[in-house]
């Protein structure tokens, strides 16, 4: 089913009734949003094109394009419909009711490894859809993943079903001989080369982040912090981080090795998405959840 794009002054007020407000970024605002025809919930991201510069047009013009390219792959949002009217332009996308694994974290403060582990095979699996297509996503970071449900005591397979990427406004199409360089991301996930304007970057800048992620979830911790962003920088550059022993002296020496894989500066010896998902610790499963059980 192709994504339908309106474009008739106030078609969108016509279709879909407000509800509450979701979410909040810089040029976006997501709320819920109800299909009057058929009482179907989706959510709405409403982005305000009045206040953008040419170059954020641009990049809206992207977000689309690119969602569109690759919404019906598992694990990625799913866009349904777009309105586009003078000053403002709505996204209907499904509604992820379990909110972002920004705030899952904060409530569990760690995952297990399993958990941890689900979490990564499901952004693997979107991740290698994506990338085959050639589009990275470039702002992968706890708050730009949602879930599906709210549950408590989330299972691996449960959590590699429910985690989707969401949010492409930093989303591109890597193009295989200029590839990227654009310096973009958040500061603390964001790769190395992205900092280095040379030479250019592509696809493999995402492993980067979930290798920061999976390192969050099972650490508690963010590997490159530092209150002064320039030292983040200096920080990924380098590639210096630390399993801190108090922390990681129950996590598995493969998790750890895993992590490695992702946290290497020099892209081309990262894991891609698809040799990740082969890796010993992707694979371990069967024997970690019998242990734990
Ligand atoms: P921005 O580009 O402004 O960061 P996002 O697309 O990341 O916008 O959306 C902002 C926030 O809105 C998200 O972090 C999330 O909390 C919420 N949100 C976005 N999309 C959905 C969705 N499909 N279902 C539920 N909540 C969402
Ligand atoms: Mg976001």
């Amino acid at each position: 089913q192709n994504v339908k794009v309106f474009s008739e002054l106030r078609a969108f007020e016509r279709a879909y009734t407000r509800g509450p407000q979701l979410g909040l970024g810089a040029f976006a605002k997501v709320f819920m949003g109800t299909h009057k025809a058929s009482g179907q919930e989706y959510a709405i991201k409403k982005i305000d094109r009045s206040k953008m510069v040419w170059g954020d047009r641009d990049a809206l013009e992207d977000e689309i394009n690119n969602l569109i390219l690759v919404r019906d792959g598992p694990n990625i949002v799913q866009l349904y419909e777009v309105y586009e009217e003078k000053s403002h332009c709505f996204l209907v996308m499904g509604l992820l009711r379990g909110g972002e694994l920004f705030d899952r974290i904060l409530e569990q403060k760690t995952f297990t490894e399993p958990q941890a582990r689900g979490c990564c095979r499901g952004l693997l699996t979107g991740l290698a859809y994506m990338h085959a297509k050639r589009v990275a996503h470039r702002d992968l970071k706890p708050e730009n993943l949602l879930l599906m449900d709210h549950q408590n005591s989330i299972s691996e397979d449960t959590i590699a079903d429910q985690i989707k990427l969401a949010d492409f406004g930093f989303a591109k199409k890597v193009k295989t001989e200029n590839g990227c360089r654009t310096l973009c991301g958040t500061p603390g996930y964001l790769a190395p080369e992205i900092l280095e304007r040379f030479p250019a970057y592509d696809t493999k800048c995402d492993l980067w982040s979930v290798g920061v992620i999976i390192f969050l979830l099972l650490g508690g911790y963010l590997p490159f912090e530092d209150e002064d962003e320039d030292k983040v920088f200096e920080k990924t550059r380098e590639g210096q981080y630390y399993f801190h022993p108090t922390y990681w002296k129950s996590i598995s020496a493969e998790a750890k090795q895993f992590v490695t894989h992702l946290l290497t500066v020099n892209p081309r010896k990262r894991f891609s998405s698809e040799e990740a998902l082969k890796a010993t610790w992707m694979t371990s499963r069967r024997l970690d959840n019998d242990m734990s059980e």
